[in-house]
């Protein structure tokens, strides 16, 4: 019984996005179960009613995988069907957070280059690509080397 059970973890996501840049706060913090968290549905859409400032959500995967799971991507489109614009789900496994935007084109989100977690909450993250790329760019850009070497030097700055 004393064992201790790591439990998920989930954030909301406050922010904007600023040419590749994405720029966020963690607020509204709840704690799950060990598989599975669920996110304050009431106040996500509260928040982004009042200030149109909601760019994704963010949440911790005890078993060590930074990678979403099928729930993950179900409820990713959900929420960009029912905010209509692309929202970020942010993975933090091992204390390496991996960022995935989901626009609602693909059934699943789309790396991005960059992610990292900063104190007091600020999460920055790096994206290389532009709107009007293909849906294939999208999948393949972040696989390339270059990417990890341009986002990490546009992180130094
Ligand atoms: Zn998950």
């Amino acid at each position: 019984m004393s064992r201790k059970v790591v439990v998920e973890r989930c954030w909301m996501l406050v922010g904007r996005r600023q040419g590749p840049f994405w720029y966020a706060r963690r607020v509204q913090r709840s704690v799950g179960k060990p598989t599975s968290v669920a996110f304050d549905a009431d106040w996500a859409l509260a928040r982004e009613e009042a200030k149109g400032d909601l760019v994704g959500f963010y949440h911790t995967h005890p078993s060590g995988l930074a990678t979403p799971s099928v729930r993950d991507d179900r409820t990713m489109a959900a929420w960009v069907a029912c905010f209509g614009k692309p929202l970020l789900c942010v993975i933090e496994a091992d204390d390496r957070p991996r960022a995935y935007l989901y626009d609602g084109r693909l059934r699943s989100g789309v790396e991005l280059c960059a992610c990292e977690r900063l104190p007091r909450g600020i999460v920055l993250m790096f994206d290389d690509r532009t709107e009007d790329e293909t849906e294939e760019n999208w999948r393949n850009q972040c696989e390339a080397s270059t990417c990890t070497k341009k986002s990490t030097a546009a992180l130094a700055k």
